[in-house]
């Protein structure tokens, strides 16, 4: 299995080995017969249910994602926003952080220029490509933010932060630190605007975050649901637990449960009529009537994990490979350069592809028509089938593949313009 974390520039080969290794469940969800979906481009998800069903019962919930302001957007980081966009026209309310203190820290990119990136290259594409006013955050401006990265960074040792990225001895606190202040985004809105269930879309690579912020969340909460023997929800901590316990008795009675006993010493209430119980009621309401005793308490946030676009010449697409990457801010006659000089799944000789046909799933350019070129199923198939059985050359592929990017970048490329009149919108001084 490759190094998966965030910073390997290595391409994941084999998605269901990954979700085997590290427990990730697969994504069977339509999402509204959502594109991502549909294509099976999100690979799976960490507890997506809650959130599901918050959209279902049109209850609070919050998206969440970041961005580093060191470079351009490129359409690898489009597929994300997409979804937040999806998630904010479904009723989430939306937090985007921008990693500026990351940034300045890894990349030696001042905050001022730190800021100029994110506006000019994220923000006004964010915007053009339709989302709504949120909140859009600076972590250097962000007092609250950082003030719970400290407060939640007792929650974790160093051998743990070892075991999820394979730290080692010579690594800077500065990086160590680093997940922790993403811990903390991810977190915040629900510690300062009240427990929700939370989506965070994801690379896979990203994962690691995920899973971390989802143990700190549950180390800090007091009420803990277990479902493993019927029903159980043990209390946490050393004080007297008659509060927390009746407190905990008499949710799981407003979910539904009739048969409820407990266990003092234990410290624990148990029901035994599960099937019957409202347990996305009793795990928002059991976070939020826990406030009363413990202010940091959450509901360990979810994600949905995207599979990975490949690069135009191979590997992870990355910023750090321009050549491999399309810059949403750049020309089309440029973008035209590289998706010509792309890999593809080609055979050697046009009287080969002719016979044999090409292999689209393994060929960036066809990468390109699934993500972002072809939001029709039919003209997707039509592309599929003609490489398959070689009425399809790779020139021509990706010659449309290039006239069809130019389109997508000349538009967006309008809406920034019109974007900006509205940037006050979405940052507040
Ligand atoms: S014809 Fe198109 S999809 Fe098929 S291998 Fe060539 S570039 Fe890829």
């Amino acid at each position: 299995m490759n190094e998966v974390n965030p910073w390997s520039s290595s391409q994941i080969e084999d998605y269901e080995r990954m979700r085997k290794e590290f427990g990730i469940p697969e994504f069977n969800f339509d999402l509204d017969n959502n594109l991502f979906a549909r294509r099976h481009l999100i690979i799976g998800h960490r507890d997506f249910s809650s959130v599901n069903e918050a959209m279902r019962r049109k209850s609070k919930f919050y998206a969440m994602t970041g961005l580093m302001p060191s470079g351009e957007m490129h359409i690898g980081n489009k597929t994300v926003i997409d979804l937040i966009i999806y998630f904010q026209k479904k009723g989430a309310d939306v937090h985007i952080a921008v990693a500026d203190l990351e940034s300045y820290a890894t990349r030696g990119i001042s905050l001022e220029k730190g800021r100029q990136l994110a506006i000019e290259n994220f923000l006004l594409n964010y915007i053009a490509l339709g989302l709504e006013p949120c909140d859009f955050y600076f972590q250097s401006e962000s007092s609250r933010v950082q003030k719970f990265s400290y407060i939640l960074s007792k929650e974790v040792n160093m051998s743990e932060m070892k075991a999820i990225y394979g730290f080692e001895d010579s690594k800077r606190m500065l990086e160590i630190s680093s997940p922790l202040i993403q811990a903390s985004d991810i977190l915040s809105p629900q510690i300062y605007d009240g427990p929700a269930p939370t989506v965070v879309p994801v690379g896979a690579d990203q994962d690691p975050h995920i899973r971390l912020t989802r143990d700190i969340s549950s180390r800090m909460n007091l009420f803990r649901l277990n479902m493993d023997r019927g029903i159980e929800i043990s209390i946490g901590g050393t004080e007297d637990p008659e509060k927390p316990m009746k407190i905990a008795e008499n949710i799981m009675i407003r979910a539904g449960a009739t048969k409820v006993s407990r266990n003092r010493k234990y410290r624990i209430i148990r029901s035994e009529d599960s099937g019957n119980l409202d347990l996305f009621f009793m795990r928002n309401e059991l976070a939020r009537a826990e406030r009363e005793i413990n202010r940091y308490s959450t509901i360990a946030p979810s994600s949905v994990i995207l599979r990975l676009e490949t690069g135009i010449r191979g590997g992870k697409m990355s910023k750090s490979v321009p050549e491999s990457t399309i810059s949403l801010n750049e020309r089309p006659e440029d973008s035209r350069k590289k998706i010509m000089r792309g890999l593809t799944g080609g055979k050697e000789s046009v009287e080969e592809q002719k016979r044999l046909g090409g292999n689209p799933y393994a060929c960036p350019i066809f990468e390109l028509y699934m993500y972002h070129l072809s939001k029709d199923d039919t003209d997707l198939k039509r592309v599929e089938e003609e490489c398959l059985t070689g009425k399809r050359m790779c020139g021509e592929c990706k010659s449309e593949a290039a006239e069809r990017m130019g389109l997508l970048l000349n538009e967006l490329k309008e809406k920034r313009e019109l974007a900006r009149d509205r940037i006050n919108e979405y940052i507040k001084d």
